[in-house]
């Protein structure tokens, strides 16, 4: 392993870890060099940079009608932490440790991955920072390039300007959307969004979110608003902050179940409210298409990462947790 990012969902197992999911090594953002391959391995060699993303099973028919974000097997190959059979390629003392989080397990020296999980990547690129770009890069970025496909000159609206929130942005912008309003209850977010391209930023905590968007747009709403919290009175603002017709992604992820209680008057007249997990990305796609607008320099999604040594793991945490760093990634010396 080279670099492993953290993620909101890691920070969720710390905080609450289900039962029997621990013990277990967290990380699911990882970029790294490969070791050895398996006997069935076609697509790559020993020497090969890859960023690791989720993993799916590439043999469901979701799978194969290249939707593996909706793998039938997504949440036992995911979050379980185990294999599907149960078992684990880690163990400590004889004792197993789920070592399967997200197929990478990748805040580790070293990880066992799959083909359909590890994606290979130039030589040239900073390997350290990759790895974000398997999970929370893809969503914020593929809610918006893969779902919502804003049109050039449409307008948009962020809810949580996080590193999911900051990715969709960078992706409005890549998709030419004129007006990018960032929300968020924390300023300096807000300051850091428009530095990156947000073209209005309100502050929640002080104004009501769907007024504000509408004196932005000429009190008609936005085209389209991504919700990057899931908490429902910010999913019910991003619904009731769009035109007609219009569509909000949601990606916010505050466990299951969770109601939402919407007026069903909002979604009649043409409104969508679409649920979308790790950004409709196809990684074999996804990560190079952001690699290469990332060349060209029109996705520094570097600029949302600070780094921090793997022996710090507790510190970078912290920082994680508190929002003192949008994205912070683990590196491993080499
Ligand atoms: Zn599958
Ligand atoms: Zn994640």
């Amino acid at each position: 392993m080279v670099g492993g990012g953290i993620c909101h969902t890691d920070l969720g197992v710390i905080a609450a870890p289900a039962e029997g999911q621990t013990p277990i090594v967290l990380g699911h953002e990882g970029s790294g060099v490969v070791r050895e391959i398996g006997s069935e391995v076609g697509g790559l060699k020993p020497g090969d940079h890859v960023v690791l993303t989720y993993s799916s099973c590439g043999r469901c028919d979701n799978c194969t009608h290249s939707i593996p974000h909706h793998c039938r097997d997504f949440m036992g190959l995911n979050l379980t932490g185990a294999r599907l059979d149960g078992t684990s390629p880690l163990c400590k003392d004889g004792t197993p440790v789920l070592g399967a989080w997200f197929g990478q397990s990748s805040w580790a020296h070293h990880s066992v991955v799959t083909e359909q999980n590890a994606i290979k990547v130039d030589h040239d690129l900073p390997l350290e920072l990759l790895g974000p770009l398997g999970c929370g890069i893809q969503t914020g970025a593929g809610a918006v390039l893969n779902t919502l496909k804003p049109r050039p000159g449409s307008s948009i609206a962020i809810f949580g300007v996080g590193s999911v929130g900051l990715a969709a942005l960078l992706a409005a912008r890549v998709a030419g959307c004129e007006k990018i309003i960032a929300v968020d209850i924390q300023q300096s977010r807000l300051e850091q969004a428009a530095e990156l391209g947000a073209t209005h930023i309100v502050n929640s905590a002080e104004q009501e979110p769907v007024e504000a968007i509408r004196g932005i747009t000429d009190g008609r709403g936005v085209h389209y608003t991504v919700d990057c919290i899931g908490l429902p009175p910010v999913v019910r603002s991003a619904l009731e902050s769009l035109q007609t017709p219009g569509t909000c992604a949601t990606v916010g992820f505050q466990g299951i179940p969770n109601e939402v209680t919407i007026d069903h008057g909002q979604l009649l007249f043409g409104k969508t409210l679409i649920g979308v997990i790790e950004g409709d990305s196809v990684p074999s796609d996804f990560i190079p298409q952001m690699i290469e607008l990332y060349r060209q320099g029109q996705f520094p999604f570097d600029k949302l990462i600070d780094t921090f040594d793997f022996e710090d793991i507790n510190k970078a945490i912290d920082a994680a947790h508190h929002g003192t760093v949008v994205k912070a990634v683990l590196t491993f010396r080499r």
